[in-house]
């Protein structure tokens, strides 16, 4: 007889929903000739500088733990970067914590400062590990949702009105995933004003700060008032193409980082040794390439919007990250069907909006971080099947 698992298991633990992307990985992987604007990571390897620093430090025999928070060398190197690239400036032997990539990151800091029910306010669309990463800490997502008439942006009103007297935090993302979405200072100022109304603290989730097109980045610890409330998140993933060497970074006020560091002890120990010295190397020398990935990405950016918009899918222009978010409304389908359909019918996978949150319902997810041959063909057969569906309307 097959043993029944469930009285075992944690109640908060059975009650996560797998990711609605992978849904679609795991649908398109058993195709032949998918395009697939679906992956949220770069199309570049890894600079070449920063896999040599790796394998030198492997050859040197760099195969030991190093210090829980990282080692000091790298954290040195985050602190220089953080306040030269963005003009935050922390003190690299008790605020830094190098991370198992900007997910482990996040997930210490929930842990570190929720309560059973406390709440969390998250704005949607939203990458879709902040709400899950919430309720295994004990807390409570509490969704805020965006529309395209702001631009997907939140508004102060938006969040006076989700504040309760749980709330603890508020999470933002600023280049958005999924939407692109950027904040500018005067939107975070006032942002900021109910943050210490409220006596919150926020988790700014940075990962695409490099990747902000159309205006500078502003780091939200810059803030005025805000850096004693603020635990900054990023890493080596987007900016730097280092997805799957899962390193990131937080920064926060000492006596936060002395409880998430006890977390990050327990559980993880430190990030991988030889690993920290290519982010040394990345964080030391990689600019100019950095540089070109960035103009790259603006590039496809622009061909994407405008592309999109002329096939009849109304798409605002994303600020930064390196996704797309346009409507499919207008073809009637549901962001599921519609990426299903577009997936067996013309082999190009995307991600339904809905996975974001119910306000990213009626609209998809492409990812534009693929070569542009690929995004020119991916348009070509979109087009097609929007034509399929009537609604086509050429400039
Ligand atoms: N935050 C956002 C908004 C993301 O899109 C991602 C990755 N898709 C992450 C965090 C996780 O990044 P990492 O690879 O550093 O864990």
């Amino acid at each position: 007889m097959k043993k029944d698992y469930a009285h075992y298991l944690s109640e908060t633990a059975s009650q996560l929903q797998p990711s609605g992307i992978r849904k679609f990985f795991d649908l398109a992987a058993g195709m032949k000739g998918v395009i697939s604007l679906g992956v949220g990571e770069p199309d570049f390897i890894t600079p070449w500088n920063i896999r040599e620093a790796t394998l030198l430090s492997i050859e040197q025999g760099f195969t030991s733990y190093t210090a829980n928070p990282g080692l000091l060398e790298l954290r040195q190197e985050i602190t220089s970067y953080l306040g030269k690239r963005f003009a935050v400036d922390y003190d690299p032997t008790n605020q830094i914590i190098v991370t198992i990539g900007a997910s482990q990151a996040m997930d210490i800091a929930f842990r570190a400062i929720l309560n059973q029910g406390d709440e969390v306010l998250i704005v949607e669309p939203s990458f879709v590990s902040y709400a899950p990463l919430v309720s295994i800490a004990g807390g409570k997502p509490i969704a805020i949702s965006t529309s395209p008439e702001n631009g997907f942006k939140v508004t102060p009103e938006q969040i006076k009105k989700a504040i309760t007297e749980k709330t603890k935090a508020i999470l933002l993302c600023s280049p958005n995933n999924p939407t692109g979405t950027t904040l500018n200072k005067q939107e975070l100022i006032e942002i900021a004003r109910i943050i210490e109304e409220h006596d919150l603290l926020v988790i700014s989730d940075e990962i695409y700060a490099e990747l902000s097109y159309d205006e500078t980045f502003t780091s939200f610890a810059t803030i005025e008032g805000m850096y004693d409330r603020t635990i900054l998140i990023n890493g080596f993933s987007k900016g730097f193409a280092m997805t799957g060497w899962r390193l990131g970074f937080l920064a926060a006020p000492a006596e936060l980082v002395q409880v998430m560091l006890k977390i990050h002890q327990y559980t993880i120990m430190c990030a991988p040794h030889m690993l920290q010295h290519g982010a040394i190397e990345a964080l030391r020398n990689t600019y100019d390439e950095v540089e070109h990935m960035q103009k790259s990405y603006l590039r496809r950016r622009n061909y994407m919007v405008q592309k999109l918009n002329q096939i009849g899918l109304d798409c605002h222009t994303p600020g930064g990250a390196f996704y797309v978010f346009p409507s499919i409304k207008a073809t009637g389908l549901s962001s599921e069907q519609f990426a299903e359909e577009l997936l067996l019918q013309e082999k190009v996978a995307v991600v339904p909006g809905n996975v974001f949150g119910e306000s990213g319902e009626g609209y998809i997810r492409c990812s534009y971080a693929t070569s542009m041959e690929q995004l020119q063909e991916a348009l070509k057969r979109i087009q097609r099947f929007i034509e399929a569906k009537g609604i086509y309307v050429e400039d």
